[in-house]
């Protein structure tokens, strides 16, 4: 899975599309949080610093693509970027107003100094983006030279600046590259997962198992271990035939999950269930609490694994040296329920200490472990949730192949 880097390909003076996931969470025009946008300053410098224009282009929510709706509009982005890059971009960032591709962007592009950067408009504000129309992909190519996917979130989609855009690229001659993003989530999550060290442990949980089911059997095949927690737990232990009190279980789920401890069983691979739990007498904060272990009595739903689970969970992390985690414990957004979640995160940071490798996953889990301030702390904490899932669950990222002849 080694794509070009951008870093070996000539930029100096050249036009570079990058297609960048700056899906932010904001509201009322204030960016939440802009993690996103720092995860693609690598590439953004590494263009500019080597006297190459950058191009940026990202969705934002969830446009219908009717042209622009002001609560989608990527400018508060805009400001945000010029601000990160500082003096990294002599020139600020140009912000075009309208749908990309049209005069007054085109115009933007035109007039780029050495070192400019331009974020174009929503890219969802274009009906063609979604359709992953060939015509829209080909008035993006017609502004570049050379086109960037650092936006590994959407790789799992096929939208028109995703795949059209550099298949049209590579029609042309132009060249493809992935960013710095995108190539050490395809090093941690393809790469270091194919050649993983054993023993290697996968660690799942979550709502449902309806969800997480074809990682589940993908991952079957893989791993060595296999840690099922989260409300998914109470799935398995009923289809063991222990009792699981108001626990959410997905009653017709029940038989899918004795067969695949039937089928773990049969390949080696060891599952590991919660054997004790931190139950609530209500889904919210602030309800009344116990421990059970084994059986959860009627009245009582299991809202995070217990401590007799967090000692056993964490010595499988510690003792592992490659660990896949995608999925929370319990209810980590509702204390004392994030007790679980917490307890396999510090594991996870025990684990890379020792020298093993360790990814999370997926948007929750991602979540939990910055919220822990653990982020740094683990070999690698993926910026995609369902791009992630789907390579979890084995499938091929069709907008990589699009990049593919860049090696
Ligand atoms: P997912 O998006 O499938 O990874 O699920 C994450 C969600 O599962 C989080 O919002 C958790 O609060 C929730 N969750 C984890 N454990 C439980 C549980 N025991 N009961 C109910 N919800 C849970």
């Amino acid at each position: 899975m080694q794509k070009k880097r951008i870093d070996s390909v000539d930029v100096a003076g050249k036009r570079v599309f990058v297609r960048v996931d700056f899906n932010v969470p904001m509201e009322g025009g204030v960016i939440g949080d802009d993690r996103r946008i720092k995860a693609s300053l690598p590439t953004i410098r590494s263009v500019l610093s080597r006297g190459g224009r950058a191009v940026l282009a990202s969705h934002l929510g969830r446009p219908e693509g009717k042209g622009f709706e002001a609560e989608y509009s990527l400018a508060p982005v805009a400001r945000r970027l010029a601000e990160l890059l500082g003096a990294d971009a002599p020139h600020g960032v140009a912000f075009p107003s309208g749908d990309c591709g049209d005069d007054a962007s085109r115009a933007a592009v035109a007039a780029m100094p050495e070192r400019g950067v331009v974020l174009l408009e929503n890219l969802r504000f274009a009906k063609g983006e979604k359709k992953g129309d060939a015509a829209f992909a080909g008035t993006l190519a017609g502004l570049c030279d050379i086109y960037v996917n650092d936006a590994f979130g959407t790789s799992h989609r096929a939208d028109a600046s995703m795949y059209a855009l550099p298949m049209a690229m590579r029609a042309q001659g132009k060249p493809c590259a992935s960013g710095f993003l995108l190539a050490a989530e395809l090093e941690y999550l393809i790469g270091r997962i194919a050649s993983a060290q054993r023993p290697f442990l996968a660690i799942l949980g979550g709502a449902k198992v309806s969800d997480k089911i074809l990682a589940i059997e993908n991952l079957l095949a893989k791993v060595d271990r296999l840690i099922i927690g989260g409300a998914m737990a109470y799935t398995f232990l009923r289809a063991q035939g222990v009792s699981t009190g108001a626990s959410l279980v997905e009653a017709d789920r029940v038989g899918l999950a004795a067969e695949i401890l039937a089928k773990a069983k049969a390949r080696g691979c060891e599952i590991l269930l919660p054997v004790d739990h931190a139950c609530g007498r209500e889904f919210k904060a602030g309800t009344e609490t116990t421990t059970a272990v084994g059986a959860i009595p009627d009245g009582w739903m299991g809202l995070d694994i217990g401590p007799a689970t967090r000692a056993a969970f964490g010595a499988a992390v510690r003792s592992s040296r490659t660990v896949v985690w995608n999925g929370p414990m319990g209810v980590f957004e509702m204390p004392p329920f994030d007790a679980g979640t917490r307890a396999v995160a510090d594991a996870v940071v025990d684990a890379t200490a020792a020298g093993a490798t360790t990814i999370a996953g997926g948007g929750d889990t991602a979540a939990a472990v910055e919220e822990f301030g653990l982020a740094a702390r683990l070999s690698h904490v993926s910026t995609g949730g369902g791009a992630s899932l789907e390579v979890l669950e084995g499938k091929h990222l069709v907008c990589l192949d699009a990049i593919d002849d860049a090696r």
